[in-house]
């Protein structure tokens, strides 16, 4: 099968590419890639794939056990029809334009159809230099590499748009990293995941020619991007078609913001390079999951002083995004009213999402503006003493309603997502105990069949979430060469939503050491 890949490359066929091939770092114009080879790594190992994924691309077990499939993923070796590249893009960095950045380490090695009908991209990240790498080195180390592969299945299964990543290789080979930017590089694993999407277009990939002015460019990526990512828009004549594109990447964006804000995800840089066009998740760097609950918070130690993409504004920070998305694509278009219309129509779809996301979580049928009381308030109780966010929603389906409404005790349910559980009495649990009073009334309103509450909330309310810790753990073992934690786990993660008996310790509130270990709630873009 391997062997035998069908490849059907056509963002290399069907767009402008640098004419320059050799491989130095250096500024590209009117170019939507460079083509580049990955480097050869020293000995490539497999340290786990993703079973549904393969499946999806119509790779079997053996097929991905082979040492073929090892080499293929580490960039070693290259079948027939791969014309690998790396994409041109630019972006606003912390909300600055930051000009050309591009894949300085991600090598898509070429499109294929999966078993599903769909085109995917295969892209290697960490496989070495490319023009777009600027002072770095296109390497990665294996803890990002595992946070990147894991999550990203994981997110998948929890049902929210994403890249997935098909494979997780150590390269053999060490790569120098100053984990806290402070002064103290030291070599680790390499490593390379295989990532796929149907497309890894950025916003970015169109700032980049508004930069450069090139608007024909552009049009050709607009029209490529339109043709191929979003077949559904009717192509019946410029600019109505480039303005219900922009509008459908709002939508998109606005569920996105979403889901992530439901599942409790922090993305960590959500620089406009890191945001897909087709509004998925991507590049997922120094994220983090949420654990006591807190708007305020980002995993993120190089954002620490303004915490710019700190988890209750990454909606506003995306539609700012979008800002800029539409600033670039302005001129194609010849018309800014149209585009301003269509951001101004973000803030009420990410509310409608975000409604709809919370009538799940909460098990009520929907939720109105009338609800806002409740929720607000729902939001002080999750701070006023530390809370698992993930445990507090999925111990909530346990809330004996009928007793909870009529004010009777009930933390009883719900006293496990507390992070200092004994502390939770007096004003705090009278507060706590009162909006559940409120939340079960409103359940009540609806009359509505328990066990279909329970189940509405337990599909949109994940007991697995990857949790930081438990990445941490995972790369401990995977450093000793242990890879039988990270495999179980994934394994948990693709059943997000359902209670797994024997695997408590993958549902678990984080621990005390784990506060303020680097790695688990801190981290840094070294990578
Ligand atoms: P990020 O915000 O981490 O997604 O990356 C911003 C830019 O830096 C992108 O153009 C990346 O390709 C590039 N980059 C990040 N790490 C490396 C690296 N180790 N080598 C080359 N380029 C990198
Ligand atoms: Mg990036």
């Amino acid at each position: 099968m391997l062997a035998n890949l069908q490849f059907d490359n056509r963002f290399v066929e069907g767009l402008p590419g640098d004419p320059e091939h050799r491989n130095y770092v250096r500024n590209v114009a009117n170019s939507c890639y460079s083509i580049v080879e990955p480097r050869t790594v020293s000995n490539p190992t497999l340290v786990a794939y993703s079973e549904p994924l393969a499946e999806v691309l119509g790779f079997s077990p053996s097929d991905c056990d082979s040492s073929e499939f090892t080499q293929i993923f580490a960039g070693n070796k290259k079948v027939s029809g791969m014309a690998p590249f790396a994409m041109c893009y630019g972006g606003h960095q912390f909300g600055n334009w930051a000009g050309q950045l591009g894949d300085g380490r991600a090598i898509t090695l070429g499109e294929i159809v999966g078993v599903d009908g769909q085109h995917y991209s295969l892209q290697l990240k960490g496989a070495g230099l490319t023009p777009y790498s600027r002072t770095a080195d296109g390497l990665a180390v294996l803890r990002s590499s595992l946070r990147e592969f894991v999550c990203s299945e994981a997110m998948h299964h929890l049902g929210v748009p994403t890249t997935r990543a098909l494979s997780l290789v150590l390269t053999g080979d060490s790569v120098i990293r100053d984990i806290l930017y402070d002064g103290h590089p030291a070599p680790e694993l390499g490593a390379i995941v295989c990532r796929i999407a149907p497309t890894f277009v950025r916003f970015g990939n169109f700032e980049i020619f508004a930069a450069q002015r090139n608007f024909e460019v552009m049009r050709q990526l607009i029209d490529h991007t339109i043709k191929f990512d979003f077949p559904n828009l009717e192509m019946d004549g410029v600019p109505e078609s480039y303005i219900r594109w922009f509008d459908c990447i709002v939508n998109r964006t606005a569920f996105l913001m979403a889901e992530w804000t439901r599942v409790g995800f922090v993305h960590g840089v959500m620089n406009t390079d890191n945001m897909s066009i087709t509004g998925l998740t991507i590049d997922y760097g120094p994220y983090g999951w949420l654990e006591g609950f807190d708007p305020n918070w980002t995993p993120n130690t190089t954002d620490a002083g303004t915490r710019r993409y700190r988890f209750g504004q990454q909606p506003a920070i995306a539609q700012w995004n979008l800002l800029q998305l539409a600033n670039a694509i302005a001129p194609v278009l010849g018309e800014v009213k149209p585009l301003e219309e269509a951001l101004n129509r973000y803030t009420g779809l990410f509310d409608k999402y975000y409604m709809e996301g919370m009538a799940r979580k909460l098990g009520v049928r929907e939720l109105t503006p009338r609800d806002s009381d409740l929720l607000r308030e729902m939001n002080n109780v999750l701070t006023c003493t530390e809370t698992d966010m993930t445990l507090f929603f999925r111990y909530l389906a346990d809330v004996d309603i009928e007793s909870a409404a009529k004010g009777s005790e009930t933390l009883s349910s719900i006293r496990n997502a507390f992070y200092s559980p004994t502390e939770v009495v007096g004003e705090t649990a009278n507060r706590i105990e009162n909006w559940l009073c409120e939340y079960s009334k409103r359940v009540r309103s609806e009359s509505s069949d328990p066990k279909w509450r329970i189940d509405r909330m337990n599909q949109a309310n994940p007991l697995y979430v990857p949790r930081n810790y438990l990445a941490q753990l995972a790369i401990d073992a995977s450093d000793k060469g242990d890879y039988s934690f990270l495999r179980e786990w994934m394994d948990v993660l693709k059943n997000p939503y359902t209670y797994q008996a024997g695997k408590d310790r993958f549902l678990e509130k984080r621990p005390e050491w784990a506060r303020t270990r680097v790695g688990c709630s801190m981290l840094s873009c070294s990578s």
